[in-house]
């Protein structure tokens, strides 16, 4: 099968070298000059690696990051964890973004990739589906995957009036930097006062990653690194995480990534007879629950499972759709509870509430 996937990043790539399990021969467009990775580091959960197991780079990733026990804390320091939640609810391994695409791109062959190539829309055409580029050329496919992130191309054709919408006031500030004499095992996550969450997590040996998440953020003074600063003021109680503060303070201006958060509306189709979303195309969600990732990776599974059943792309991908939209009516439920959360104790129940049942009710692929 001839397949085109649109964007060549986490989940386009992972769903490149799924699909060359399934013998499609896949071309996969990115609109950038490279593949590169926007992003500090990714936590991604043993759903996620049981896909690049099956793709052969499992071993690879897990050389590549951190395993990460998660503890959350309060604004004072102290650990909390739900009661009654086992260890495995809270797991999971921090893998610098840049070197796992890099990877992945590897693995799908750097041949298959067209950099500087932006897919503009398509046309269904019978059994074939055509692929309009920017630079006037077509490309003929028997199916097209929008892994185009959350401002896709082929999501706006397939589902009109599904833009992704500011998740109001919800910011994010993070970098890596290099690791100094932190705690190595991280704090990873403090609920603080003022609906701020935030931490810091040791990526690799030689490098952290410090992250603040803020909901209704008000109005950003300063440069980005000040605007961090402010917030991160909030996890740090009592002197205890003076460190997170001190890290915030000496990183340069220019590492410090600061994204608006965006989120893509629940849409009522993910797929046509030709085309099928996925990662965050199709469900670009708000990263508290640090999941969107791992949830894209699943798509690239299921689909590929979905496609090697057959007995025809049109009713597998009914199929990769009726599964996956069941699955992110749960996620969503989840996620406005745990956003929801007041305080840390809650938010930790919450959070390991959310985490076992994503470990527990794992596509089996
Ligand atoms: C602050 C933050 C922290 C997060 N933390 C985590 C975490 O810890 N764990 C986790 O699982 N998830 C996390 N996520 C979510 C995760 O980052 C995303 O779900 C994931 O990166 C989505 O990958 P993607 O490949 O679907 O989309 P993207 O990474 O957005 O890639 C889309 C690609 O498509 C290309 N493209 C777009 N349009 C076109 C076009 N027309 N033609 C050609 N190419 C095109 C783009 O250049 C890009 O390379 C976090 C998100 C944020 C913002």
């Amino acid at each position: 099968m001839r397949t085109v996937i649109v964007g060549g990043s986490l989940v386009g790539l992972t769903a490149a070298a799924s699909l060359q399990l399934n013998g499609d021969e896949v071309t996969v467009l990115e609109q950038a000059p490279e593949v590169r990775a926007a992003g500090a580091g990714i936590g991604l959960w043993p759903n996620a690696l049981r896909e690049f197991d099956r793709i052969g780079i499992g071993a690879t990733v897990r050389a590549l990051g951190s395993r990460i026990d998660t503890w959350f804390h309060d604004a004072d320091g102290r650990r909390i964890r739900a009661a009654g939640s086992a260890a495995s609810d809270h797991r999971f391994l921090l893998v610098p973004r840049p070197a796992l695409n890099s990877l992945l791109a590897d693995t799908v062959g750097r041949d298959r990739i067209r950099t500087g190539a932006r897919a503009t829309g398509y046309t269904e055409d019978g059994p074939e589906v055509v692929v309009h580029l920017a630079d006037g050329t077509d490309l003929r496919a028997d199916l097209l995957i929008g892994a185009d992130g959350v401002y896709s191309r082929t999501r706006a054709q397939l589902v009109p009036g599904s833009e992704a919408v500011a998740h109001d006031g919800h910011y994010a500030w993070r970098a890596l930097v290099p690791a100094g004499d932190e705690r190595p095992e991280g704090t990873v996550l403090t609920v603080g006062r003022d609906r701020t969450r935030g931490g810091y997590a040791r990526v690799t040996e030689g490098r952290t990653m410090w992250m603040v998440n803020q909901f209704d953020a008000g109005p950003l003074t300063g440069g980005k690194r000040d605007r961090a600063l402010a917030r991160a003021r909030n996890l740090a109680g009592a002197g205890w995480h003076d460190d997170l503060l001190r890290m915030i303070a000496e990183t340069p201006e220019e590492a410090v990534l600061e994204n608006q958060i965006m989120v893509v509306p629940p849409l009522d189709r993910w797929t046509s007879p030709r085309v099928a979303l996925i990662g965050d195309a199709a469900h670009g969600l708000s990263p508290h629950i640090s999941a969107g990732g791992t949830l894209g990776v699943e798509d690239a599974g299921v689909l590929r499972a979905a496609l090697a059943a057959g007995p025809d792309t049109r009713t597998a991908l009914a199929r990769y759709e009726a599964a996956r939209t069941a699955r992110f009516t749960e996620v969503r439920a989840h996620a406005a509870a745990v956003e929801q959360a007041v305080g840390a104790r809650e938010f930790a129940e919450r959070y390991a509430a959310f985490s076992h049942w994503m470990l527990t009710t794992a596509p089996a692929g």
